[in-house]
């Protein structure tokens, strides 16, 4: 006895649904126009179509559009390395915290030896991570010493051939200017500090 009653029901949540869907139909081409040229493709307009305010339609067009993400988004590491009179120095000291506290254990350091005395330097010959294990944890750059091990922002990483995503030092390297621009609060708390510890150390060494 209670079916037509329920079919009511449901007939009119559906009618409901319709309704909110045919004014967000119809709400896209109104602000289309008071938004001409500048509800699409720019900052302002997905900023816009993130907001609570957005009305009509409010999909990002990935990949042509890409939400920008925060500071502290991290996906798979990448290591740091100083440009000085165009040679590239890797603050990576090959002492293995990251390896030895990744989880997965996807890390593999291999240790650059002095030909002469056959003991270890601080410089990884070789530096691999899988980042098909990689979990994105963050925290091989939260252990790093050095700061030479940093979260990436890029997440675009689809490739055809499982090898390819094992990547070496060269794939993994990136510019302390390119860490700079992803994590500017970071960078810039980061280098105050090393400034404080230098100038302390500089002040240590005139009183001694
Ligand atoms: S990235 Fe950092 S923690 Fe990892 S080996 Fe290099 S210096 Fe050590
Ligand atoms: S982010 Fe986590 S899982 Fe990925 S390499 Fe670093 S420690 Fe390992």
């Amino acid at each position: 006895m209670t079916e037509p009653k329920e079919t009511n029901m449901y007939g009119l949540g559906i009618l409901k649904g319709l309704g909110v869907a045919f004014r967000h139909f119809i709400m896209t081409y109104v602000d289309d126009i008071r938004r001409w040229g500048k509800r699409y493709y720019t900052p302002e307009g997905i900023a816009y179509r993130s907001s609570k305010n957005a009305q009509g339609i409010f999909t990002v067009q990935y990949p042509e559009e890409k939400i920008p993400v925060p500071e502290e988004f991290r996906y798979i590491p990448f290591l740091i390395y100083e440009e000085q009179d165009g040679k590239i120095e890797y603050r990576c000291t090959s002492c293995g915290i990251c390896a030895k506290v990744c989880p997965p254990q996807c890390i593999w350091i291999v240790r650059s030896t002095d030909p002469n005395t056959g003991r270890p330097i601080p410089d990884p010959a070789e530096f691999y991570i899988d980042i098909d294990i990689c979990m994105n944890c963050g925290y091989c750059a939260e252990y790093c010493p050095f700061d030479a091990i940093k979260m990436d922002h890029d997440y675009e990483l689809a490739a055809y051939d499982r090898k390819a995503n094992v990547y070496d030092k060269v794939k993994l390297g990136k510019p302390v200017s390119y860490y700079a621009s992803i994590r500017p609060i970071n960078y810039e708390r980061e280098e105050t500090a090393r400034r404080e510890a230098e100038e302390m150390r500089t002040a240590r060494k005139i009183r001694a």
